[in-house]
């Protein structure tokens, strides 16, 4: 069996957001400094590298992904599709930047998000393989997609 390989490119965003149904404080507008964490593998496996020795630039991880993380959630609110009160609220600001996710901002929701919907959009043409989207709400509490 060969020597498996992958890289791991963390990257940061702020975000508000808020959390329907919550019991508590998250139930109101307040916002998060995350962190990403994105793992890619070789799309064929083992330890494919290019002619560097590299299976991507860290570089293009970061162009691609922090790109689509700057222009969508970076200093934006993130809210529920169902958060109807929410969105009407966030209409009303000039300048306004909302991101209308399918389900609640949770940490869970917004890694499955980046790993199902985001990652193939911006690193589908990349011969890498998404093996892991970590997303940190706090420096202590992250939720992470994989499959
Ligand atoms: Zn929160």
């Amino acid at each position: 069996m060969s020597t498996q390989l992958a890289i791991m490119r963390q990257l940061s965003f702020c975000a508000g957001h808020r959390l329907l149904g919550h019991e508590g404080k998250c139930a109101f507008f307040h916002g998060h400094n995350y962190k990403v964490d994105v793992e890619v593998a070789p799309r064929d496996g083992g330890d494919v590298l290019d002619g560097v020795g590299r299976i991507v630039d860290f570089a293009v991880i970061k162009q691609r992904l922090l790109g689509w993380l700057d222009e969508h959630w970076d200093h934006g609110f993130i809210v529920a599709a169902a958060d109807t009160n929410g969105i009407a609220a966030l209409a009303l600001v000039e300048p306004g930047k909302t991101f209308v996710l399918p389900n609640n901002p949770t940490a869970e929701n917004m890694a499955r998000y980046l790993f199902d919907v985001v990652a193939p959009e911006v690193l589908g043409d990349l011969p890498v393989v998404v093996r892991r989207i970590v997303v940190w709400e706090t420096d202590t509490s992250c939720a992470t997609a994989t499959r």
